[in-house]
């Protein structure tokens, strides 16, 4: 079996604010919302990932003598999840009509743009396990067993250098920090709760 992705689902979660209008509920946010960076920010989403590999090898001789190894990534798979965490309102029987309206249309943004880090962290995995696929290191040695020990050294370094887990971890970060970046967080994307609306 050849290596591939895998989708371990994703899991909402809930915090509550609460307010009598939507500026104190913005204010709510900011106190209780998620930290990144030091930073509370309205809603978070991580992405956590986790390599299973399995290598496979082949011999060949030598042009001149002994044997040249060359190992491959052939099968286990990338495995992604995704967990979101989102504001909930205690109770909205505070607010105006248009308020209400304010808040689901914030909500559903907000969502949306929690649900896209996701879809980018899906994307990002593919373009790992494309990588991996077509890895391939390769040694000689005077036998097959030193050709191998050689080729099982590099392949488990570059590895180590690029795909271990917390590589893999901060690989999807830098993805999720550039869409933050291009998207102000989804406020671009309307996600911006509009505290004018009374
Ligand atoms: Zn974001």
């Amino acid at each position: 079996m050849a290596l591939s992705v895998k989708f371990g689902g994703v899991k909402t979660s809930y915090y509550a604010v609460e307010g009598k209008d939507l500026k104190t509920i913005l204010a709510s946010m900011m106190k209780k919302g998620p930290k990144e960076g030091g930073k509370r920010l309205p809603a978070l989403t991580v992405t956590p990932i986790k390599g299973n590999l399995k290598f496979a090898v082949k011999f060949e001789k030598d042009k001149k003598k002994g044997y040249v190894a060359k190992v491959t990534v052939s099968g286990g798979s990338v495995i992604y999840s995704g967990a979101i965490k989102m504001p909930k309102l205690k109770s909205d029987k505070a607010l105006s009509k248009k308020a209400k309206a304010e808040w689901k249309r914030f909500s559903a943004k907000l969502l949306d743009h929690e649900k896209e880090h996701v879809a980018r962290a899906a994307k990002e995995t593919k373009k790992i396990v494309k990588e991996l696929a077509v890895l391939t290191l390769e040694a000689k040695g005077k036998t097959k067993k030193d050709a191998l020990k050689a080729a099982q050294k590099a392949m488990i370094s570059k590895v180590k250098e690029s795909y271990a887990d917390d590589k893999l971890r901060k690989r999807l970060l830098a993805i999720h920090e550039s869409f933050d970046k291009e998207s102000d967080h989804g406020v671009k994307q309307g996600a911006k709760l509009d505290t004018s609306i009374k």
